[in-house]
């Protein structure tokens, strides 16, 4: 991943053509999404996703296919707001990182102003003391691309990255298509366990069997093990990058699961899902959970980004915590949806659009867009998003009291004969027994009369009759001090 024009695809055709050099069978018949390279005996597959439309939409579906990110800066242009954006990305995606500095053949390329810009991101090089792997490269003149390579192995050692190939097969749609004559295909990566010609499998809404399997270059397969990216046949129907596809016991079962996985979406769509809103968000949130917002910011220029963001600090966040997913400027687009979607976040534009991609996306997934054209409106908002995150607080408040002149041990529970002597009794009410001056009970009202008649308050100055509960020890010159439990808003 990396920003426009700082050399992804010559990356990934360098790679490539080192594959198509090292006289592997075939050269690349077609294209599947996703292909695989042998280096020193062992396999890396690459993601042939530049951009990250793919990873994000992968993601919003909590499917992590990638392992490794590698973030490309170009030597001359260093870290520019798509980087930024990738980096986001792979860490919100908790996808470890290598940072492969391109055009590097390019004369006056500044490696050490790129170092910095990294060390200010985290992502200090481990040559600097940090734990970042830079590797210096030239896709075009075909520098460093070994070094690339076996960096890559050595950080799948060191993230001891393992499958086991002798389970049912798991894995996760990159690509798909329909195509004619072929009907509905997808490109999956296998993760776990090996995939066979004739397994049945369940993926997503959909199930099959597979009818055949292509590798990356085209050829023909009898099976695909882990980290295997194949294209495969006999989808009942099509499906999308980031669905999980998994191999079942037999064809019945996976049919009758994956209409029981189209039915529910079904119902899914009638019964609208509750959306992520700056207005309800607190309503999807457990008790006792620590309280985040997490907002997308989308900003016309670098200044008022900056504006926004040190105003958006400057909130108390000690009982909620506002977290930047990512702030970036330009219009919102389908990617800071599909990112809002995975990190259930708010997205808040300022001064900036909305594309029509991006606003359809919204819709569909039920991804809240917010815009604002004056900065205190937007502050404003998101503390008032903020302030409802928090659980209202329980207050006492006391409603009246009244002391006890009789007892009647009328029945199994005694009532106390009362007068009201300050504001009211209710029925709904809670209530304590003081004796002395101390609490001996404390309960909810249970009954109240006047007379004989049940009563929903008394006021000072009248007689009535209270149950409390399960008490029955109430003595002459007891007070019963009634309370109501309030719900009150917390402040920041
Ligand atoms: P992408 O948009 O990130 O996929 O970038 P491309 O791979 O399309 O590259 C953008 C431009 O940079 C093209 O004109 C490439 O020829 C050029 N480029 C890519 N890698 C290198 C490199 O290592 N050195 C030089 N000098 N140019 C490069």
């Amino acid at each position: 991943m990396g920003h426009v024009d700082h050399g992804k695809t010559s990356l990934l055709d360098a790679i490539r053509s080192a594959k198509v050099a090292a006289g592997e069978a075939g050269g690349i018949t077609q294209h599947i999404g996703a292909y695989s390279i042998t280096k020193n005996g062992q396999s890396i597959t690459f993601l042939d996703t530049p951009g990250h439309e793919a990873f994000t939409a992968m993601r919003a579906r909590g499917a992590n296919v990638t392992d490794i990110a590698v973030i490309v800066v170009a030597a001359d242009d260093g870290l520019m707001p798509q980087t930024l954006e990738a980096i986001q990305h792979a860490k919100a995606a908790n996808v470890s990182i290598v940072v492969a500095i391109n055009k590097i053949d390019i004369p006056g390329a500044n490696l050490d102003r790129i170092k910095t810009q990294l060390q200010e991101k985290d992502l200090t090089p481990e040559e600097w003391g940090g734990d970042t792997i830079t590797c210096e490269v030239s896709a075009t003149k075909k520098i460093g691309i070994d070094k690339l390579l076996e960096m890559l192995l050595l950080q799948a050692e060191v993230l001891e990255l393992k499958a086991d190939p002798n389970q049912a097969a798991r894995g996760s749609v990159v690509e798909s298509q329909v195509e004619v004559g072929r009907g509905p295909n997808a490109t999956i990566i296998v993760r776990q366990g090996t995939l066979h010609v004739g397994d049945a499998f369940i993926c997503g809404p959909q199930w099959g069997k597979v009818k055949a399997l292509f590798g990356d270059s085209g050829q023909s397969l009898k099976s695909a093990g882990p980290s295997t990216p194949v294209k495969v046949m006999g989808f009942s129907g099509p499906v999308v990058p980031g669905d999980e596809f998994l191999v079942m016991s037999n064809e019945r079962e996976a049919r009758t699961l994956g209409e029981e996985r189209q039915q529910n979406q079904r119902l899914d769509k009638l019964s609208s899902s509750r959306p992520v809103t700056l207005e309800g968000i607190f309503d999807s949130m457990a008790d006792g959970q620590k309280k985040i917002l997490n907002l997308i910011i989308k900003s016309d220029v670098q200044g008022s980004l900056e504006a926004i963001l040190e105003s958006l600090k400057k909130l108390p966040m000690d009982k909620v915590q506002v977290n930047f997913v990512m702030n970036s400027i330009g219009p919102i687009t389908v990617n800071d949806v599909l990112l809002a979607k995975a990190s259930a976040a708010v997205i808040i534009g300022f001064n900036t659009k909305t594309d029509n991609a991006a606003a359809t996306a919204a819709k569909r997934e039920e991804v809240q867009i917010k815009l604002y054209s004056i900065i205190y409106e937007l502050i404003d908002q998101v503390r008032e998003a903020m302030t409802g995150l928090l659980d209202p607080e329980t207050r006492e408040s006391t409603v009246g009291k009244a002391s006890v002149k009789k007892v009647f041990s009328l029945s199994k529970f005694p009532v106390a004969g009362c007068v009201v002597d300050s504001g009211r009794i209710v029925r709904t009410g809670r209530a304590r027994v003081l004796r002395k001056g101390q609490p001996i009970y404390d309960g909810s009202v249970q009954t109240l009369k006047r007379f004989q008649d049940d009563a929903s308050e008394v006021r000072t100055g009248m007689e009535c009759g209270i149950r409390l509960g399960n008490f029955d020890e109430y003595l002459e010159g007891d007070t019963i001090e009634c309370y109501i439990l309030e719900k009150v808003a917390q402040q920041l």
